[in-house]
Order: structure tokens, then sequence, then C-alpha cells
């Protein structure tokens, strides 16, 4: 079980590191169920007893609420940094489950697929298949106990703030006692991209659209057919929103909303394709239902009269296959499927069938607004991630991102108006968690910057940047400031491909040969001491 920690420098952030990929520490097991990051805790504070002047000032062994699952340490300053204020190094001590590969303890290995990039490293599970690596974001404890440990950094006043369930609810960030802090800068080390300085990042909430539906007996000289849409990109949804990428659901929606007779009277575009007395008897999501995916997949039961199946089966692909051309290169995996099926369910009647068709076009999804001073970042977005029918109802969901809350509410006021215009009631703001605002004038983002962008560090590599996707930098600024504490928070971190998948990778060394763990160890150790020395 013991490796050679040879990976990468500096060998007190790779030993620890490699020491946390031994043990388990699921954020959520395969039934969901939080709260397994024990052994990962137990290990940290073995780390922790071992450093002198430490003090283990939140750790409660038995624990099974988030907010109390967390760690955090002190160590006052000392010599001529006695009495400063101290500065909170924080990391989350989860990883993401992967539940067709999990198995603990993993062996990491030089990542063969990225030869020719410098040097990475992955994690294979004990029957040699690829696991999630979980340097999002053990390598962030690693670098945070390693800091702490540090001879040279001894006098340093630092606290540690070290979370639980970060990649579910971010339960550990939303619940901790606030009042174990002292410091008033943190720096937290989950970014992803090794020259990036992170600012700020967009808050979010899910809205509920929920209506009645209407089902009648399967007319005579009726038959069913089963369509499927897959093939399609889908992604995250925080990160890859903008990139053009179509939702299945709304290609479904779309290409039957053109087919349905009913409704293609409306119909502007002159194509020479036929319309039918549809109805539909079910529509809903096909890949798993996750907020934050964007729907790569989406099924429907339809029903129309017999002698026209053959054109519609015809139609449906010339539609579907327009919409692949107009999306090239981008989903050239977009596959549909129309076969005839049986059902046993009942179909909407023409007015559900034509309802429900025209909300899921009218529902927004996609990008809604570019932050104006960020070229290229998303300010607010919404994913229509599920469409559920069950008896007589219908469960329409959306998942919003935002860096600005009067946007946010601006989209709610709209999905409302929507739904409402189709007699749905319509829930806003649910699972919320807040914006991480921009401080353009932060203090700490002024030494973190001067660091990052010295010749000798990343020079002109160096960025500072907000992003489209949640970080407990938010919800913990946001907690402090409820309570009158201004907390300023940087987001920083070495660079990691494919987080939360099994093909997740972090860099060790730059093509050119640079220690890039090495190089960030650096990079922290020098933005504390510019704080320290300011
Ligand atoms: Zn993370």
């Amino acid at each position: 079980m013991n490796q050679s920690n040879t990976f990468f420098e500096p060998a007190g952030v790779c030993d620890r590191f490699i020491s946390i990929t031994q043990r388990l520490h699921p954020s959520a097991n395969q039934d969901g169920v939080t709260g397994n990051e024990d052994p990962v805790r137990e290990y940290v504070i073995s780390q922790a007893q071992e450093i002198p002047g430490v003090t283990v000032v939140v750790y409660d062994q038995g624990a099974t609420q988030p907010g109390d699952r967390v760690i955090i340490l002190s160590r006052p300053g000392s010599g001529v940094y006695a009495g400063k204020t101290p500065v909170i190094l924080q990391a989350h001590m989860d990883m993401v489950y992967n539940p067709v590969d999990m198995a603990f303890p993993l062996t990491v290995i030089f990542d063969p697929n990225r030869q020719g990039q410098g040097k990475w490293i992955k994690a294979v599970e004990n029957k040699g298949r690829p696991s999630t690596l979980g340097a999002d974001d053990g390598l962030g404890v690693a670098t945070a106990l390693a800091l702490l440990a540090d001879p040279n950094l001894k006098d340093y006043p630092l606290e540690c703030l070290f979370t639980v369930q970060e990649e579910t609810d971010m339960g550990g960030a939303q619940n901790f006692d606030l009042k174990y802090l002292t410091g008033r800068q943190l720096l937290n080390l989950d970014a992803e991209d090794l020259p990036i300085i992170i600012y700020g990042s967009a808050g979010g909430s899910t809205t509920q659209y929920q209506g009645n539906i209407s089902r009648i007996a399967t007319p005579k000289d009726y038959m069913t057919m089963q369509l499927t849409i897959s093939g399609l990109r889908g992604g995250h949804s925080g990160v890859d929103i903008n990139k053009g990428r179509l939702n299945a659901i709304k290609v479904l929606a779309q290409a039957l909303a053109r087919l349905d007779k009913r409704i293609t009277a409306l119909d502007v575009s002159g194509q020479s394709i036929g319309s039918y007395d549809l109805l539909v008897y079910d529509i809903k999501r096909y890949d798993v239902k996750k907020s934050n995916a964007i729907p790569a997949a989406a099924e429907a039961v339809i029903g129309l009269p017999m002698k026209n199946a053959k054109q519609f089966i015809a139609d449906f692909y010339t539609l579907c296959a327009a919409l692949r051309n107009q999306n090239q290169p981008e989903e050239n995996g977009f596959l549909p499927w129309a076969t005839p099926t049986s059902t046993t369910e009942q179909a909407l009647d023409e007015k559900s069938t034509d309802t429900l068709l025209c909300l899921l076009q009218q529902v927004p999804h996609g990008v809604i607004a570019m932050i104006p001073e960020v070229p290229g970042v998303v300010e607010t977005s919404t994913n229509l991630y599920d469409v559920t029918l069950d008896g007589n109802t219908v469960t329409i969901g959306s998942s919003n991102r935002s860096s600005c809350d009067d946007s946010l509410t601006a989209l709610n006021n709209a999905q409302a108006n929507i739904g409402a215009i189709f007699q749905f009631d319509v829930k806003t703001g649910i699972d919320s968690y807040p914006s991480w605002q921009p401080n353009p004038k932060s203090p700490l983002l002024k030494i973190a910057t001067g660091v990052y962008s010295d010749p000798q560090m990343y020079g002109d590599q160096c960025d500072a940047t907000v992003i489209h996707a949640g970080l407990e930098c938010g919800t913990i600024s946001a907690r402090y400031e409820e309570v009158g504490i201004d907390m300023d928070c940087i987001s920083i971190g070495p660079t990691i491909k494919d987080p939360h998948s099994p093909s997740e990778s972090l860099q060790v060394e730059a093509a050119d040969g640079t220690q890039t763990v090495q190089k960030f160890y650096n990079a922290v150790s020098q933005i504390l001491g510019k704080i320290f020395t300011a």
C-alpha cells in the first residue's frame, strides 16, 4: 500500500497527497449517503498533532452533521509575527465518488494519456481501471498541511479550514460555526488552472414548473411510437453552457412542436415537412438526471394516425438532420431514433399535448447574459435539466446560475411569467447558494496578482478572473457578510484536467520541465510572506 512518493516536489505535499489517495473519502456513496470522509479526517488530525504549535480548534470524531464534521486548525504567529492576524488556508476533504470504478486504496501512476505535455499523474483502482484521483481537492488539503509544517514558515500565524461535502451541497462550508475562525483573509486551494487567480463565482438556484395534464384513451386507428434523441455532448452546466451544445429535451420538444399539426399552423419556415395529429404520452430525460449536467439524451412516446407513420418517421429524421447540420462540428454524435412501440398509458389530450410542447419551447435554456467587463465569462445561465410526467402531473426543472443577484431575480421573474401563461405553478429559489461577488479592489487579490505576475513566477500567463461555477468562497464570504464581517477570499490551485471523472489528471511537470506543484507551493508561500510583511 505504500508507494514511493517520488511523483513530484515538494515531498511534504507529495507524501501527504499520496496518503490521502489511500483513504476512502467520497462526498456521497453510491446510495447518495453523505458523511464518508472519516478516514481522511482522521489522517488530517494525525498530521496536525505532529506539527509543533498547532491547536485543533474543531474536530468532533463521531459528528454526523456536515457543519460539525469540518476540521479547523490554528497556529498563532511567533517571532516577529507574534500577535498578527492569521491567514486562513481552506480546502475540502471530500472527493467525487465514482460508483463504477471506486475502490481504495488507489494506485497513483504517471498518466500515459498525456505524454508530450509534461508529466501528469492519475489514479487506477485495484482492478486496474481508471479512477477519479481526488486531486480535487486532496492536493489542496495536502498543500495546506505541508505549509503548516514547513519549518521556513513556522512563525506565520495560520488557520486551516478543511470542509466536507463540497461536491454535493457544500454542507461543511454552509454550516460550520463562524466563530472559530479569527482570520479575515482566506486562500481557497481548490482552483484547477495554475496561473489563474479566481476572485468571484456564480451563485444559483433551481426553478420548478408544475402543471396538470388531462389524459384520454388512445383514439381509434392510432399507433404509438418511441422517439429518442441521444449522442449529444451534454457537459457541465456551469463550464460548458456557453459552448453552443444542444439540450436533448429542447431538441425533442422543438421537433415535436414542428410536427404537431395544431401548433405548426404557426410555423414560419415554409419547410416542406408534414404535420400530424400528434398526441404525447410521455417525454423525459434519458441520461442521468443531474441538475448540473446538460441533458444529452431524451425520449418521448407519441401517438399518431397509423396511416401517417411512415411519412412521420421520414419527416422526424429530416428535421433532426437539419438540426445536426446546424450544430456541426459540436454535435456530430447527434443520433435520432424512431420506432413503433406499445404503451399502457393513456395519451395526453390535444390541449395538454400542445401546452406541454409549447411550454418546453418557451422555457429558457443556455446563456442569458455575459459579464460586460470580463470578456468570455458567462454572467447568467439556465439549464433545463428535467421533464417528468407522473400520472396527471408534469414537472419541469431548470437550474440557474448567476454572478449577479439582480440578473438572477430577473431570470426567476421571466420563468414565473412563462409558467403562469401556461397555467403552471412556478417555484423559484429552490436549493439556492450565494454568488461570490468579485471585488477587484481586494487587497488579497492585489498581493496574489503581484506574486503570480512576477516574471519568475507566471509572468503574463497570470490572469485574475471570475468563473461561472460555484466555489466554497461564495458560501463562506456570504455567511460572514451576513454577520457584518468582510472576508477577503481568492481561489488558486495547481492544474487539474477532467476533475470528477476517471480521467482526472494532475499536472506535476510542465512541458518545459518546470515542477508545477513546487511552483504553486512557492507562490502560496510568497503570498503569505507578502501578507505578513505588508
Ligand atoms: Zn473541488
